[in-house]
């Protein structure tokens, strides 16, 4: 039976002091990469997922940077490369909802936020990380996209817009890094509890709305997505690349449709 090994990978696992993050760099750190815990604001959260890799016997070392900055990006990989070694893992899953508001009742700035933070902030990344896979022909991209690459969703048209073009970037960046050795993927989460979302499953009424969209009926884990993006980034998914894993418990299965049309 194979189990997933990442021993000897270098894996940037970005905004990791948090969520899905958090737990996709623990257990990419556990399967035995060494791990660059990545955060915006929230040191002491990086610093204690570090001690806790470090505590399972990997390794792993917290560095700070705004994603939607590019020179920030640039320095982050400069110190990973000094610290750690050259980046062959890299999980673009730093991102933010953006303020729900309705086309024209909207501040543009948070609009431009959002896309800034979403799309173009896994572009910087993705453009330090290839340089560096190419030269060693060998890495894999995998961007945490969403469930709204594929359902419109009212007062987030910057979100939903950024999704989806973020997983256009990753089928365009497959074809173009394929001869590199480099696969690109993404991992469309569905509904999953982490404090981005904590206002809604916070609330019984708003989490009962949330489950009725749900096929499985309910919320799914960090884990959930951990266990995916693991496989994804290691040998075992060798040919898979320019596709997306939707985790999503069947929100994309038209669940008003389970009992009847
Ligand atoms: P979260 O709020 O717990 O984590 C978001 C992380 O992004 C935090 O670590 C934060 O510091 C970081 N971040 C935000 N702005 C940043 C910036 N400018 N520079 C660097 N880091 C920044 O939320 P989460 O639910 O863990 O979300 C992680 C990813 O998963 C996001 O891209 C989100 O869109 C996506 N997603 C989440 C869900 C869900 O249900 N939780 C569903 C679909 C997609």
């Amino acid at each position: 039976m194979p189990v997933i090994n990442l021993k000897g990978h270098v894996a940037l696992v970005t905004g990791s002091s948090s969520g899905l993050g958090s737990a996709v760099a623990l257990k990419i750190g556990l399967a035995g990469a060494t791990v660059a815990v990545h955060y915006r604001k929230e040191k002491s959260e990086a610093d204690d997922l570090v001690a806790r890799i470090i505590a399972a016997g990997g390794k792993a070392m917290a560095f700070g940077a705004d994603v939607s900055n590019r020179s920030e990006v640039e320095n982050l990989f400069a110190s990973i490369d000094r610290e750690l070694g050259s980046v062959d893992i890299l999980v673009n899953n730093a991102g933010i909802d953006g303020i729900r508001a309705l086309c024209g009742d909207d501040n543009p700035d948070n609009w431009e936020k959002v896309i800034a933070v979403n799309l173009v902030g896994p572009y910087y990344c993705s453009r330090e990380a290839v340089k560096r896979m190419r030269k060693n022909h060998k890495g894999v991209i995998l961007n945490i996209t969403s469930v709204h690459e594929f359902i419109p969703w009212t007062g987030y048209t910057a979100y939903a817009s950024a999704k989806a073009g973020l997983s256009m970037f990753t089928k365009t960046l497959a074809q173009e890094t394929a001869d590199d050795g480099i696969r690109v993927l993404s991992v469309a989460p569905g509904a999953i509890k982490t404090p981005i979302n904590k206002s809604v499953w916070g609330n019984p009424d708003t989490l009962a709305d949330l489950n009725r969209k749900i096929a499985m009926e309910k919320m799914g884990s960090p884990d959930d997505i951990a266990n995916a993006v693991s496989f994804l980034v290691s040998d075992l998914a060798g040919y898979i690349t320019g596709t997306t894993l939707v985790v999503d418990g069947g929100m994309l299965l038209y669940p008003d449709f389970k009992h009847g049309g």
